[in-house]
C-alpha cells in the first residue's frame, strides 16, 4: 500500500488557554495600547519585555510590531544610513534584505556553505566592504559564532543577529541573539511563539536601547518600560531620534507571555520530531543531511536536506512525487520565488554578483516546515515517503546515465 500523508504543514498549535484568558481580559478592559494603563497597572507588553530579557539574559528588551521592524530598528539604532553597505546572508528570506533596503542600505551578500550556515571565509574576504553585518540564522542553523565574532570584532564590524528561527537556541551555551550588538526575533505565526505578527529587539547597551525605544514610537512615555535603561539615558536621545511607529500591543503580549514560559518544552518537542526525520532519512542515496555540531543547541522548527548536484528535473520530480503523497517540500533552487522561498538573485532591487559556490548549494536545498501538530509517527511516515521517492528518482537517474 502506498502511504499518503494527510497532515497540514502550515497548521500550528492553538494559543494556550491561559493566553486566551489573558487576551480576553485585555479586550474587556479595552486598554490595548501599551501606554494606556490605569493607576499603577503594568501593561502586558512591559511585562513581556521584562520576561523576554530575563529569558535571554539581555539587559534590555523592546517588543515591536514584527521581526522585520526589529531588524530595521537595530540597523537604524546602529547608525546605518542611506547608501551604506550592509553584509548579509545569501541564504535567507526576503524580510532580511528588505530590512536593509528599508533604511536605504545596500546588501552585500555573503555565501552559504553545504552546512547551510554563512561562509566565514567569504565573510572574511568581504568584511572591509561594510561596517555592519545583519546575520541571519536561517532555518535555525548557527555558524561557529566564536569565529564569526572574532572576525567581526577584529574588523570593527557590528553584528546584528536575525533570530527569527533561533528563539530559544544557543551556540556554545550562549543564547542566539546574545552574541551581536542586537538580537532580533519574530513572533509571527510560523516562528517559535505565535502572536500573528510581532517581534523583539534585545541588547545590553543603554543608549542603543534608548534610541530603539524612541524609534519604536514611545513618545515621551518611555518611563513605562521595565526592561529599559534609566530615564537619564533618554535626556538627549529623546530630542534627536525620530518616531517611526512599530509598537507591540497588549493583546499580542497577553498571548505571548504563556507561550514564552513553555518555549523550552516546545523546543524539546521540535527536536524530537527533527531526530525522527533525521534518522528516517539517514543513508538515503544522494541525499545529504545537514550535520548539527555539538556546540549548536538548536530548536528545529523546520527541516532541511540537500539534493546536491542533482539535475533540476530530478529535484522537481522528487518534489512532485512527494507532493502527490501529501508531503510539501520547498525548493530554494527554483527559477522563480514561490511561497516563502526566494534567493539573493530574486531580490532585483539589490545588486549581486553571481556566487557559483552558493548557487550550487541553493540549487539543492530542500526545506520543510515541522509544525508541532505533527506527531512522531507523522514524522516517521514523512521520512519514509521522502526516502522512497528520492531513492526511486535517484535510481532512475543512475539508470539513465
Ligand atoms: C520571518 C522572518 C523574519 C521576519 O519576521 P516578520 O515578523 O515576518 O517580519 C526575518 N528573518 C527570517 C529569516 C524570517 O524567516
Amino acid at each position: 500500500m502506498t502511504e499518503i500523508f494527510t497532515g497540514s504543514f502550515t497548521q500550528q498549535e492553538p494559543i494556550p488557554e491561559e493566553g486566551i484568558a489573558a487576551a480576553n481580559a485585555v479586550m474587556r478592559h479595552g486598554r490595548l495600547h501599551r501606554y494606556d494603563t490605569s493607576g499603577d497597572e503594568i501593561a502586558e507588553t512591559a511585562l513581556l519585555e521584562e520576561e523576554f530579557a530575563a529569558a535571554t539574559g539581555a539587559k534590555y528588551c523592546l517588543a515591536v510590531a514584527s521581526g522585520g521592524y526589529a531588524m530595521t530598528t537595530a540597523l537604524r539604532a546602529s547608525g546605518v544610513k542611506y547608501g551604506d553597505k550592509v553584509l548579509t546572508n545569501t541564504f535567507t528570506l526576503a524580510p532580511v534584505p528588505g530590512a536593509i533596503a528599508a533604511v536605504g542600505g545596500v546588501p552585500v551578500f555573503v555565501g552559504v556553505t553545504e552546512d547551510l550556515v554563512i561562509d566565514l571565509d567569504d565573510l572574511a574576504a568581504k568584511l572591509d566592504q561594510a561596517r555592519v553585518l545583519l546575520l541571519s540564522h536561517m532555518r535555525g542553523h548557527i555558524c561557529d559564532m566564536n569565529r564569526l565574532m572574532t572576525l567581526c570584532n577584529d574588523a570593527g564590524v557590528t553584528v546584528i543577529e536575525d533570530c527569527a528561527h533561533t528563539m530559544g537556541a544557543a551556540w556554545d551555551g550562549v543564547p542566539s541573539g546574545r552574541w551581536g550588538r542586537f538580537g532580533c526575533y519574530s513572533t509571527q505565526t510560523y516562528k517559535h511563539i505565535n502572536s500573528g505578527e510581532g517581534g523583539f529587539l534585545i541588547c545590553d547597551d543603554a543608549e542603543d536601547m534608548a534610541r530603539a525605544i524612541i524609534l519604536s514610537g514611545s513618545y515621551m512615555l518611555f518611563e513605562k518600560h521595565r526592561a529599559a535603561p534609566p530615564p537619564e539615558t533618554f535626556a538627549q536621545i529623546k530630542y534627536e531620534t525620530p518616531n517611526i511607529s512599530g509598537r507591540m500591543d497588549n493583546l499580542r503580549a497577553a498571548i505571548l507571555r504563556p507561550q514564552l514560559r513553555r518555549l523550552k518544552e516546545q523546543g524539546e518537542k521540535w527536536n524530537a520530531r527533527y531526530r525522527v526525520l533525521e534518522s528516517g532519512l539517514a543513508d538515503t542515496p544522494g541525499l545529504r543531511l545537514i550535520p548539527r555540531p555539538a556546540k549548536e543547541q538548536f530548536v528545529a522548527s523546520s527541516f532541511q536536506f540537500l539534493l546536491l548536484d542533482w539535475s533540476a528535473d530530478a529535484v522537481t520530480d522528487v518534489i512532485g512525487r512527494c507532493k502527490a503523497r501529501g508531503v510539501e517540500l520547498k525548493w530554494f533552487g527554483g527559477a522563480e520565488p514561490v511561497g516563502f522561498t526566494s534567493r539573493y538573485d530574486s531580490w532585483r532591487y539589490a545588486p549581486s554578483e553571481p556566487m557559483p559556490a552558493s548557487d550550487r548549494v541553493l540549487a539543492g536545498v530542500i526545506d520543510m516546515r515541522l509544525p508541532l501538530t505533527f506527531s512522531l509517527d507523522d514524522c516517521a511516515m514523512i521520512a519514509r515517503i521522502i526516502r522512497g521517492e528520492a531513492a526511486a528518482v535517484y535510481q532512475g537517474q543512475a539508470a539513465a546515465e
